[in-house]
């Protein structure tokens, strides 16, 4: 059973160092119990957090142990009544071949979930169910209104920018590069893209918003956060969902304090602006999610990319590159043929 090790806790980037790789033997199920082989593990920007003791919403992942995270598994040998072997489970598996399970929290994949099994970790699964809820029970969006997301092209935000035009909204994403803005443009749908690595971001921005932005889906922070809130509309929307710019800061950012300015424009503009954890906060209603999501996919509505790289060994270098934007689409890790 290959398992990849936090080694130790990263200050600032995570460097390969902070994950090692080890070995140990294929572990046996007890009576109730089931041993599930992953095929997918989901690689996620909350896991950095998670390597941090940092006080949060859930507890640190502890070093020396096995890395926690989503995961797509087949079940190699069950003593559990309800699960049979060849089963396709979602679970919380964690960054190893192998893990025990007694089934809490699985969820079997059946039907027309097998066709496409990673998804069961995105664009059906928890990003997909980030988008839908924070984009329509937060955002609250409107025909002919304006939306902007970043980190377009990836899992959340990609989901977010097409779920807007079926609403009718106007669709603005902002993306990491010319190939990832053509993406968003010509197979997602999104009006315009603008490349947050541009000098020019807030202009771009601003002429690609001239009615100002209504909703500004909230994924990345920094500098992003500082061209977006001056275009933000009165009685505008920002939902909550993350700030990977600065996932890796170990120190407050340099320079002038924004918190006034920030404070300032929700008062004058009468913004709504709500933090949420997607499970925390809408797990009674991923049923609710799923069908309509199931239904869109099944229609055909959705366009959905996924990164996957082969091999547990790569998982530390993938993820520390999607921390830096590298990965294109929702990154998975293919730990084994199915
Ligand atoms: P993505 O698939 O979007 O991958 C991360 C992307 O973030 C990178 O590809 C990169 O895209 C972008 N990025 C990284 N660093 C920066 C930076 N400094 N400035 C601008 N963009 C950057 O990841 P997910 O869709 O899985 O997650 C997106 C966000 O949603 C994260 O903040 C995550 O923490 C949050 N999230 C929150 C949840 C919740 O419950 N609140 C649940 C799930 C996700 P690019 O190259 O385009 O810049």
């Amino acid at each position: 059973n290959r398992r990849v090790i936090l080694a130790s806790r990263p200050h600032g980037a995570p460097t390969t160092a902070n994950f090692r790789l080890d070995t140990q033997p294929v572990p046996s199920p007890g009576e109730g119990e089931m041993l599930l082989r992953t095929v997918y593990l989901s690689l996620d920007p909350y896991m950095r957090g998670r390597m941090s003791d940092a006080p949060s919403y859930v507890e640190p992942f502890a070093v020396e142990d096995v890395l926690g995270g989503g995961t797509v598994a087949i079940v190699e040998q069950s003593r559990h009544p309800d699960y049979q072997q060849g089963d396709w489970v979602v679970s919380q598996s964690g960054w190893q071949d192998y893990a025990l399970s007694d089934g809490s929290g699985l969820f079997k994949l059946q039907g027309t979930a097998l066709k496409h099994p990673s998804w069961a970790l995105s664009l059906l699964g928890m990003t997909g169910f980030t988008a839908y809820m924070g984009l329509l029970d937060i955002g609250n969006p409107q025909p002919g209104e304006t939306l902007v997301v970043a980190a377009a092209t990836g899992a959340v935000g990609s989901v977010v920018g097409q779920i807007a035009k079926l609403k009718g909204c106007r669709a603005i994403g902002i993306a990491g590069g010319e190939e990832k803005c053509r993406y968003a443009i010509e197979k997602l749908g999104f009006d315009h893209c603008v490349d947050h690595r541009r000098d020019d971001l807030a202009q771009q921005l601003k002429q690609h918003c001239p009615d100002g932005i209504d909703i500004y889906f909230e994924s990345v922070g920094g500098k992003v956060f500082n061209a977006v809130l001056p275009l933000m509309n009165s009685k505008g929307r920002i939902p909550l969902c993350g700030l990977i710019a600065d996932y890796n800061s170990a120190d407050l950012p340099q320079g002038q304090d924004h918190l006034p300015l920030f404070q300032s424009a929700i008062l004058r503009k009468r913004l709504r602006v709500q933090g949420f954890i997607i499970n925390q906060d809408y797990g009674d209603r991923f049923a609710e999610f799923f069908q309509q999501m199931s239904q869109w996919v099944a229609e055909d509505r959705l366009v959905f990319r996924e990164h996957i790289v082969d091999e547990l060994e790569n998982a530390p270098e993938a993820f520390i590159g999607m921390l830096e934007g590298k990965n294109f689409g929702k990154l998975v890790i293919r730990v084994a043929a199915d």
